[in-house]
């Protein structure tokens, strides 16, 4: 079987060897020895390395059927949620277990992927944009989330391009994704503004 979809492409370890031979949907994870501190949020395209040049390409956003096929045939790899351009929400690893989706922080966080390039230019629409803010609300009711606790993955994942290294391998969700819009939206600014609690 050939990895046909792009996305596949910026899965870190998709498309190497057995990576690419066909596995079994799996929406389920390892389960968590740590408590939840952080949701981070991804876009589906972002930069790799194309494995038969070896040269820096960008992958699109690709479908989000495609996207949730591939992320769940991977051996490894998963996410909590995506959620479409039309604000269509998908759950795939329950959020009890681990889904490995950020070197280094997946055993405390939830994973969020966004259909878009991911290039900075794409435009993130209000459906989706509300969608999220609507799951990310409930997400931090649920578990406790503070402001600083929402991340993207470029905040999270400072690595360089195995074959450029004058490029980071990630950069999603992008400039064109309105995160402070996004985290006033989920958490608004206490009345006041002192910080003053009664006593
Ligand atoms: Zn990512």
């Amino acid at each position: 079987m050939k990895c046909k979809s792009a996305f596949a492409a910026l899965l870190t370890l998709a498309c190497l060897g057995l990576a690419c031979a066909p596995v079994a949907a799996r929406s389920t994870g390892p389960r968590r020895h740590e408590s939840i501190d952080s949701v981070v949020i991804h876009s589906t395209g972002g930069p790799t390395c194309d494995v038969r040049t070896g040269k820096p390409v960008w992958i699109k956003a690709g479908t989000l059927a495609d996207d949730m096929r591939v992320i769940e045939a991977h051996p490894k790899l998963g996410i909590h949620y995506m959620i479409d351009r039309d604000g269509t929400l998908r759950r795939s690893v329950p959020e009890d277990q681990i889904a490995h989706h950020v070197f280094g922080y997946s055993a405390r966080s939830i994973a969020i992927e966004l259909v878009n390039d991911g290039d900075g230019m794409d435009v993130f629409p209000a459906a989706q944009i509300d969608a999220l803010v609507t799951l990310l609300r409930d997400i931090a009711r649920r578990r406790g989330i503070l402001r600083e606790g929402v991340q993207r993955h470029s905040d999270l994942d400072h690595g360089l391009l195995s074959c450029d290294r004058t490029q980071r391998r990630k950069v999603d969700p992008g400039a064109a994704f309105p995160f402070e819009a996004v985290l006033d939206a989920v958490f608004p600014a206490k009345i006041g503004g002192l910080g003053l609690s009664q006593q």
